[in-house]
């Protein structure tokens, strides 16, 4: 039988928009794991009428419901006096509990006040989450068909109470285990793909394939659902491969987290050494790098030639190219990155120049107008892009394509196509 869960997220602070419900998130992805359908997300406030009215809904059309939040000692938190109402069930003190509470407090020097019992008040004959992350317990019971977990809502807690404790106990309802693949593209957009693999697409259904449009880039899903892992991972290895014997040089990853960990992990199976010259991307391209641990093993660092001046003063480039052509052309894209391979003495090295917007530049060039280089030992590559208006996306688009040109050059694949 297939089941269908609900999530039930409790807190004001969810309505009001003073936090997100990463704990709703991080569930969604921990049951579809487990094969387990959701259905419906709920956020509601501390209020135990409405709550009562959420739990009365979920009853009529799931057979999970899973709470966050409202677990804790405070007068607000009163998830589980609610829950117990609306499944028939008394809160009876559970001395284990208790004793775990007192345990916990002992340990950080303070002493346990009256309220903090009632977290040890739990329904009867259900199944107690232990938490060792905190001091609320979850609880978990069945009533009829319907299944009840309630979880704490401080995000470390309910993540480590999930895996711990409720997995284990959902395991046992779980139909199977769904296993999904992301093949990582560059240099082609969503609808692109969709198109390419339209027919694929329609005709599977186990695994199924769905593509994903990232900031600048596509994700494309294999998900497969089977009786165990290792069945599930022969349903997607055939179709992993075909797509990327289909889609050649535009995956550049499996399963990986950024164009730039790729280009980072590239760099250092090579030895090779890495540099950037940004002039539109204002320095983001070396952020991206040094936001990945280890990056000190491949890039040396970076220039932000933002004025034309030290365009010429620090990367050496020409006064007469700058003059001629302009700081947003092929050519002194070209002599930035030349220029910067020369100056931070690394192997390869990117540049970025663009119109940022909002106007055009004094030449007329139009926003969004973007040149990209990679210069390497034995030559020197240009992109020219047109990211468009907005500022923030072309920086990225920007980036992106110089990642890709030195992903590109490392795997020994075409420059020319973008
Ligand atoms: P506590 O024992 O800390 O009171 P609790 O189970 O009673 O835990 P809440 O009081 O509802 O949980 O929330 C505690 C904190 O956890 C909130 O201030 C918020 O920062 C965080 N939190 C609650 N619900 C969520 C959620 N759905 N997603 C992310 N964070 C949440
Ligand atoms: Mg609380």
């Amino acid at each position: 039988m297939s089941h269908i869960a609900e999530l039930i997220a409790v807190g004001t602070e969810l309505l009001l928009g003073s936090i997100s419900n990463t704990d709703g998130q991080m569930l969604s992805q921990g049951l579809s794991a487990l094969g387990i359908n959701v259905y419906y997300h709920t956020v509601v406030g501390d209020n135990p009428q409405r709550l009562k009215a959420a739990i009365e809904l979920a009853k009529t059309r799931s057979d999970i419901i899973i709470t966050t939040g409202g677990l804790g000692p405070t007068c607000d938190d009163l998830t589980k006096n609610v829950l117990a109402e609306c499944f028939g069930k008394k809160l009876i003190r559970d001395e284990e509990s208790a004793r775990r509470i007192e345990a916990y407090f002992k340990a950080l020097g303070r002493s346990v006040t009256e309220n903090n019992y009632q977290q040890a008040m739990l329904p009867e004959g259900c199944t107690i989450l232990a938490n060792d992350w905190g001091t609320a317990p979850g609880v978990a019971f069945e009533a009829g068909s319907i299944h009840v977990v309630m979880l704490p809502g401080p995000p470390r807690e309910c993540r480590a109470m999930f895996e711990h404790r409720a997995v284990p106990y959902l395991k046992q309802l779980a139909d199977g285990e769904i296993l999904s693949r992301s093949l990582r593209l560059f240099g082609i957009g969503e609808s692109a793909v969709e198109q390419l693999l339209r027919e694929e697409m329609n005709a599977m259904t186990n695994p199924t394939l769905a593509p994903y449009a990232n900031e600048g880039e596509v994700e494309l899903r294999i998900t497969a659902k089977a009786d165990t892992q290792a069945e599930a991972q022969s349903l997607i290895a055939p179709v992993e491969q075909q797509l990327k014997d289909r889609l050649g040089p535009l995956v550049y990853g499996a399963d990986v987290p950024s164009l730039e960990s790729v280009v980072l992990e590239k760099l250092k199976a090579k030895g090779l050494t890495f540099g950037c010259a940004e002039s539109c991307t204002g320095g983001l391209i070396a952020k991206r790098m040094t936001d990945l641990p280890g990056a000190s093993a491949a890039f040396r660092g970076g220039v932000v030639s933002y004025a034309t001046q030290v365009k010429h003063t620090v990367l050496g480039v020409p006064e007469d190219l700058l003059e001629q052509f302009g700081a947003v052309s092929d050519p002194v894209a070209r002599a930035m990155a030349q220029g910067a391979r020369k100056v931070l003495g690394c192997d390869l090295a990117v540049s970025a120049t663009g119109v940022a917007g909002p106007d055009p530049d004094e030449r007329g060039n139009p926003v969004g107008l973007i040149f990209v280089a990679l210069s390497a030992p034995d030559g020197t590559w240009v992109r020219e892009l047109q990211a468009g208006g907005i500022r923030e996306r072309s920086r990225t688009v920007a980036a992106n394509h110089a990642f890709d040109l030195v992903r590109r050059y490392l795997d020994g694949l075409p420059l020319k196509a973008t």
